[in-house]
């Protein structure tokens, strides 16, 4: 079991708080090009793209932002466990292994739940 250290938690939750804000933007912004043709038409307009690929362009976008915003999600998720482990205690102790996560590892990624060694060997989840 890690030793209780003093964490800024509330500098974490904050980080946090405004990480899922900002994610949760996105994946606002993602899914609504990918429903929303009208924006996505002007937006290929913008670029002026040059006729003929619309549709493919079109359905590549869609494909790619949906890969996107599934990533974005499973972010969210990992946000959500380390603030609920903020509120358990837990916040900064590796999941796997029950050490510390460095404090350098947190500042740089908040969301972390497993230490580096962990992350490494077991993989991101
Ligand atoms: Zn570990």
């Amino acid at each position: 079991m890690a030793r209780k250290r003093k964490l800024d938690l509330n500098k974490y939750k904050q980080t946090l708080e405004e990480k899922r804000a900002e994610i949760a933007e996105n994946i606002k912004r993602l899914e609504g090009e990918s429903s929303g043709r009208d924006r996505l038409s002007r937006e290929v307009a913008q670029q002026d793209f040059e006729g003929g690929g619309d549709a493919a362009l079109q359905a590549m976008t869609r494909s790619q932002n949906a890969a996107m915003s599934g990533n974005l999600r499973n972010m969210l998720i990992t946000i959500d466990q380390a603030r609920q482990s903020i509120e358990e205690g837990t916040y900064g102790i590796c999941e796997v292994c029950g050490k510390n996560i460095p404090k350098k590892r947190l500042e740089a990624l908040p969301e972390a739940t497993m230490c580096t060694k962990c992350h490494t060997e077991v993989g991101p989840r």
